[in-house]
């Protein structure tokens, strides 16, 4: 009987030096089938390094890789890279070659038939410029087939370096939206991005790397609440009602008076319902309740933080 696939990436203890320096170490995750794994972290901070590693394009000075269940390094992994999706960070193509003839050209590289490919043109939006040579694509264009090569044959695995470079926001929309077809139809995404503020709420979790060693992995929620970052809750209401709201949570929550109608208080993430449910017990006037979450941007900023951690999150 076949066994299902779980899960598609398994990492244990993984460290990888270059001569004495070591550009990632100890690092172990885990990235299930129907989820989106985004990898983050500053500039140089091994991403490329972990990916190449999951791909089986370099070896691991120590631990332990499984990819769909095998070591990506040994020799009987070729057989299983017709299930792995890969868009590289610099996406290189032959310029004399149509979109089309590009395409075909990866799909007999992994035995798929090359004449059935106008779908995968279809999904980037890329179908009115087939037959255009890809010398003349602009970057968003070449950025888009390389979107197409990487979905080729419904991968399990797609590994995905800074997909939405160089694409303009409808186009980086449709990138998320393959990212979610792709995901329900039990694939399993690694993506690495340097656009924070474009994961939040697209990504099931987070894993941050911070020279070399992960900082922290999870989803944004587990993140937040593991170092304490405080949620706000802002209300709008009459100046009486606001008093009464400073009043009630002058211990506690955290206020911030910013007009005389306008008062945001600040709370562990885990206090917020009940904040509200005081307030709504009150019977105050309010106008308006707006509840706001640190973004993975601010998440990534109190992990990364070089002076003193978690100083971002008070
Ligand atoms: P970026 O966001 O800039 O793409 P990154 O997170 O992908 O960075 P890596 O390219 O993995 O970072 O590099 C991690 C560290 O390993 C860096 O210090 C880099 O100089 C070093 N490194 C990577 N490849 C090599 C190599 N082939 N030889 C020596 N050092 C390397």
């Amino acid at each position: 009987m076949k066994m299902d696939i779980f899960p598609a990436i398994e990492l244990l203890n993984i460290g990888k030096s270059f001569g004495k320096k070591w550009a990632i170490k100890d690092i172990s995750l885990t990235l299930p089938e129907r989820q989106c794994l985004a990898l983050v972290g500053h500039n140089g901070a091994g991403k490329t390094t972990l990916i190449k590693v999951i791909l089986g394009l370099i070896k691991p000075s120590a631990g332990e890789v499984r990819v769909l269940h095998h070591d990506p390094a040994m020799r009987d992994f070729s057989k299983l890279r017709c299930s792995i999706g890969f868009l590289p960070e610099q996406v290189l193509f032959q310029k004399t070659l149509t979109g089309r003839e590009t395409l075909a050209f990866y799909a007999r590289l992994k035995g798929l038939p090359a004449n059935k490919l106008d779908e995968y043109f279809e999904r980037v939006d890329l179908h009115a410029a087939v037959d255009q040579r890809v010398g003349t694509y602009s970057k968003g264009m070449r950025q888009r087939l390389g979107i197409a090569q990487a979905l080729l044959g419904r991968p399990k695995l797609l590994v995905l370096d800074e997909p939405t470079t160089g694409l303009d926001p409808v186009a980086r929309q449709n990138i998320y939206k393959i990212i979610d077809e792709e995901k329900k139809s039990g694939a399993a995404i690694l993506i690495s991005s340097h656009v924070l503020t474009e994961l939040d709420d697209r990504i099931d979790r987070v894993a941050i790397l911070n020279e070399g060693a992960m900082a922290a992995q999870g989803t944004i929620p587990q993140l937040r609440h593991q170092i304490g970052m405080r949620s706000r809750i802002g209300i709008t209401a009459p100046p009486e009602s606001c008093d009464a709201i400073a009043v009630a949570f002058a211990e506690g929550a955290r206020i911030e008076r910013f007009s005389a109608e306008k008062i945001v208080l600040r709370c562990l993430p885990d206090q917020k319902v009940e904040i509200l449910r005081k307030i709504m017990a009150k019977g105050l006037a309010i106008t308006d309740i707006e509840l706001i979450d640190p973004t993975l941007e601010q998440v990534f900023n109190a992990y990364s933080c070089p002076v003193q951690p978690g100083c971002h999150h008070a």
